[in-house]
């Protein structure tokens, strides 16, 4: 490879907002066999908007004030949709005497008094919180892709709040693009594997790792890679971060966070998806020019 064509293909990349952290990194990406796409803010918009809200105690008023005072110090796209579900139903939020972010499984903190859990099934159930009680509604709206939320109270399940997300304009043709290519595309999400199937249906994946934590994502990409194949991560959040770094190739979306980006080694700007697919084409061509 010679720096020159190297440094034109890197420049025509930028041209096209895919940002290559180094040139190794072109002269790698032709080799990619594997490409892991996580689900909320890289193949979804990742600005979901509350759809729904369950009550089993107390009222729908108090449910959301104290789910969206819990939430209020998190990042997670999915923590700012209730936050603004709260806002845009007028209601006014407290801020939180203690909270902790649990990251793939969500929030726990102290609001008014009172001990709140945002989050997904296991985090209620490690609280030996029972959920029995909602869980027939939850599984209602996963199977329209949406993302349910378990809100525990005090010791208790205080409903399930709902909130979609939209699949990005051209999600499927990123996918499209990376079979062409001949690459085996598998979507991975910590979100449960009903909404992950949803999703992945109108996208064009066959492929579904639901329900894995961060750590979990970048044990399958090196089990991936221990099996032969060269891998891209393709993530947004702090929760990608450890997949990102295990695979041959990390691709962080510029709309992500600091955490994804400073882990990747190619940035898409605008966190457009089909950079995915351009960044090999741009590869291939730069290689095969050189060669
Ligand atoms: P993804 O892999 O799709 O980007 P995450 O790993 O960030 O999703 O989160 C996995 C699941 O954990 C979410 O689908 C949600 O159910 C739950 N979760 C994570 N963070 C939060 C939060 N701040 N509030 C509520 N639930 C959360
Ligand atoms: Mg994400």
């Amino acid at each position: 490879a010679t720096p020159t064509s190297i440094m034109v293909g890197t420049g025509k990349a930028a041209e096209l907002g895919i940002l290559f952290r180094g040139g190794e990194h072109l002269e790698r990406a032709q080799k990619i066999n594997a490409v892991i796409l996580d689900k909320t803010g890289t193949l979804t918009t990742g600005k979901p908007a509350l759809t729904d809200i369950v009550v089993k105690n107390g009222d729908e008023g108090e449910l959301l004030r104290l789910a969206a005072s819990a939430e209020g110090p998190s990042e997670h796209p999915l923590a700012q949709a209730i936050v603004r579900g709260a806002m845009e139903r007028g209601m006014t939020t407290e801020s939180a005497d203690s909270f902790e972010a649990i990251p793939g499984y969500g929030v726990r903190a102290v609001v008014a008094g009172h001990k709140v859990l945002v989050g997904t099934r296991a985090l209620l159930r490690q609280e030996g919180i029972e959920i029995s009680a909602v869980e027939g509604a939850a599984q209602e709206l996963e199977g329209l892709g949406k993302t349910a939320m378990f809100v525990g109270i005090d010791g208790k399940v205080a409903g399930v709040l709902a909130v979609a997300d939209t699949v990005k304009e051209k999600a499927a043709e990123a996918v499209r693009r990376l079979k062409d290519l001949g690459i085996q595309v598998v979507m991975a999400t910590g979100d449960n594997r009903r909404t992950a199937e949803a999703v992945a249906r109108q996208v064009g994946i066959d492929e579904v790792w639901a329900e894995v934590l961060p750590q979990g994502k970048a044990d399958r990409v090196k089990a991936l890679r221990d099996r032969g194949k060269v891998v891209a991560m393709v993530g947004d959040g702090i929760n990608d971060a450890p997949a990102l770094a295990a695979a041959d190739i990390g691709i962080a979306m510029g709309t992500g966070t600091d955490v994804a980006i400073e882990t990747a080694d190619i940035t898409l700007v605008g966190g457009d998806v089909t950079g995915v697919a351009r960044a090999v084409e741009l590869s291939r061509k730069t290689m095969r020019n050189i060669r």
